[in-house]
């Protein structure tokens, strides 16, 4: 049999990059798998394609493939490797693990986890401060409430599966690239289960699984940002029979504060004196997360300096210790005044013998 050109087979260029290839391939794998392409000449293909896929993948074997062509591989009897990264494929796993599964030999049973879920939430910066208990919709895939997620009728008993003898997997000759190599699969009958049940559940047609919307409480820990992730472990989508949950990601959004803005666990707070205030010193209320706080301003406070409040910032998610507020003054400059202001600025200014900018 004439070997078709390896890029030719994932229809890619020859410079492709790594990744175009992967991408190729996928497209090809899907198109051609024999689970959904049913064309008596599918299979040889799917093979072809993961040939030429194994090869160029690879960036020695591609390297002589390149250079020799198909003769330059003759050498690399035996090769095999892993895959990695069939996430992908997701419903179609149970077959591609049996594709993919096992180049080495050892025994993988793999129980299936179920997909993850992305969420998101909004908080008020207040619950942000003091961490909060957010109620969120999730629409997902549970265990069957009737069969509790066996898939069997309720009082029936699975039976142990012929084909694997309960092993959930079998060993298969498979016709590799460089010759035969023994596989170990799951097994096809009981989808790597080891059983099968005879009297499927009626709710979940002995899928075990069922769509379901439910609502669940996740607790946000008090600092948290704008751009965190909460991670809820087991709270995603269920996988059949024994396989666990997946996991829920809350991303985190904080509206902004009306008065403070946030760096880390501190806060950041402008505050505006008028000329008389930071020469004669005042005293103010400032603003904190939990009500207000008096602030002495002595006389003579530049623009631009910063008063600490310790302690009163965003509590640390790494210890239990709080940031700062930093108070920073700003000067206010009147931009209208009525003519016996400007005369009382005047008379100051001659009191004060101001000149070309000198201030004492
Ligand atoms: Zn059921
Ligand atoms: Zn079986």
């Amino acid at each position: 049999m004439i070997k078709r050109d390896y890029y030719e087979v994932l229809g890619v260029a020859k410079g492709s990059s790594e990744e175009n290839i992967r991408k190729a391939f996928r497209k090809k794998a899907l198109e051609f798998h024999p689970d959904r392409n049913k064309h008596p000449n599918a299979e040889n293909q799917f093979k072809e394609v993961n040939e030429a896929y194994q090869v160029l993948i690879d960036p020695k074997l591609r390297e002589k493939y390149d250079r020799f062509g198909h003769e330059g591989l003759k050498q690399d009897q035996g090769f095999a490797r892993d895959f990695e990264g069939f996430d992908i494929f997701g419903g179609l796993g149970d077959v591609f693990d049996s594709f993919f599964g096992d180049f080495s030999g050892h025994s993988r049973r793999t129980v299936r986890r179920g997909a993850d879920i992305r969420q998101s939430v909004t908080l008020e910066f207040d619950e942000a401060y003091k961490g909060a208990e957010k109620e969120v919709e999730l629409q997902r895939t549970e265990k069957c409430e009737l069969c509790k997620g066996s898939g069997g009728k309720p009082g029936s008993t699975p039976v142990t599966c012929s084909t694997c003898k309960g092993n959930g997997q079998v060993q298969r000759a498979q016709k590799g690239l460089f010759g035969q190599f023994i596989q170990v699969v799951a097994c096809s009958s009981c989808k790597g289960e080891g059983s099968l049940i005879q009297n499927p559940c009626n709710q979940c047609k002995g899928g075990g699984l069922e769509r379901r919307q439910s609502r669940i409480v996740v607790r946000i820990p008090a600092g948290i940002e704008s751009g965190m992730q909460v991670r809820v472990t087991g709270e995603g989508h269920s996988a059949p029979k024994r396989g666990g949950s997946g996991d829920l990601y809350i991303d985190v959004k904080v509206k902004p504060h009306k008065v403070f803005r946030r760096e880390g666990v501190d806060l950041f707070l402008d505050l505006n004196l008028n000329f008389v205030e930071v020469t004669l010193g005042t005293k103010v209320d400032i603003p904190t997360m939990t009500g207000t706080q008096s602030l002495k301003i002595p006389p003579g406070t530049q623009p631009g300096t910063v008063f600490r409040n310790k302690g009163k910032g965003m509590p640390s998610l790494r210890n239990l210790k709080n940031g700062d507020i930093l108070i920073q003054v700003n000067l206010k400059i009147p931009t209208s005044l009525r003519s016996e202001q400007k005369r009382a600025l005047e008379e100051l200014a001659e009191t004060m013998n101001w000149k070309n900018g000198e201030v004492e």
